[in-house]
């Protein structure tokens, strides 16, 4: 007999957790028949509402439910994580508890890894049902990307994704703090099997991403996976002194050729603030990287564990 686990990070998803349960445990039969057994482990991101009790309640009717909670709120990439320890299957797939990720399409998933394939991963081929303006920003962010990372990120990737304990094992020996999975489970490589599916919109509960949120997690993504903003610091310090030297030039020929005096401090006033504003963005770039390098260096932990089922 083999093993699948299926890995639900929840936070604040009392309405979800049960209906998910069913709509998962309708591909039973397909898996036994290939001698499959499952389990599920819910992560509890450190929930307010009755997440951990919803999930107790179908743990004491059904041993194949685990529940993990966590001492607070981590976030979705440490529930992951927490998720591939705990998790003993020769499979692993990731599954958000809104019933986003269709249950639907994991028989077809499970098959690629039949052919052959190492990990099945997803995407949304539109976003129907998504405010304009975070599509937009999702689209430049991954257009980005894409120019200044080597590592592949998919855009409408989501993080349901099906994949073998060799996947795994090579995920988890990447313990570090600043998390950003899309990018990670590009970096280790091996066969992957792209699906795609429309977007299914939310029935209950909210997202749990607002905006800013995801801007942050947006430059988690750039810092964990490119240097090339670092690059970009030093590019912007050579131009300006190249345009520094030329005027400088301007400047000289003008008083010794013309005699006119240097005149004007609106254009001075000008000229230093541009370069003092280049200068700071610089120099937050920096401090960005410096701020996750502290962050690595402290080697906190990921998650905490209040309780495990
Ligand atoms: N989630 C989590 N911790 C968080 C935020 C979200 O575990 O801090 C879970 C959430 O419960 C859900 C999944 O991550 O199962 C995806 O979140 P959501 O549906 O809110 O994101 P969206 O689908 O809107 O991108
Ligand atoms: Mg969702």
């Amino acid at each position: 007999m083999k093993l699948l686990s299926a890995v639900i990070p929840c936070y604040n998803e009392e309405e979800n957790v049960t209906d998910f349960y069913h709509e998962f445990m309708k591909n039973e039969s397909f898996f036994r028949e290939r001698d499959t057994e499952l389990e599920l482990w819910y992560i509890d991101d450190g929930s307010s509402d009755r997440t951990a009790f919803r999930v107790k309640e179908m743990a004491a009717q059904d041993k194949r439910v685990h529940l993990l909670s966590f001492s607070r709120n981590f976030g979705k990439e440490a529930a992951i994580y927490a998720g591939m320890e705990k998790a003993k299957g020769d499979y692993i797939v990731f599954m958000d508890a809104d019933l986003q990720d269709p249950p639907s399409i994991l028989p077809e998933m499970f098959g690629y890894l039949s052919e052959g394939y190492d990990s099945v991963a997803t995407r949304r081929v539109n976003r129907k049902g998504e405010p304009p303006v975070r599509s937009f920003f999702a689209r430049m962010f991954y257009r980005i990307m894409r120019k200044i990372s080597r590592t592949e990120i998919m855009d409408g990737a989501r993080d349901y994704r099906l994949m073998s304990r060799q996947v795994v094992d090579a995920i988890l020996s990447m313990p570090e703090y600043n998390r950003f999975s899309k990018g990670i489970f590009g970096w280790v490589g091996f066969q992957t099997k792209w699906m795609e599916f429309e977007n299914i919109e939310r029935k209950k509960g909210e997202t749990k991403w607002s905006f800013w949120k995801l801007f942050l997690y947006s430059l988690d993504g750039i810092t964990a996976f490119s240097t090339t903003p670092l690059a970009f610091a030093a590019f912007m310090g050579v131009l300006f002194c190249l345009a520094a030297f030329a005027l400088i030039l301007f400047t000289i020929v003008r008083k010794a050729v013309f005699g006119d005096p240097t005149s004007g401090w609106p254009s001075l006033v000008c000229i230093i603030s541009l370069i003092s504003g280049v200068q700071l963005f610089c120099l937050g770039i920096v401090g960005q990287y410096l701020a996750k390098t502290y962050m690595e260096v402290k080697r906190r932990p990921i998650y905490l564990i209040k309780e495990e089922i």
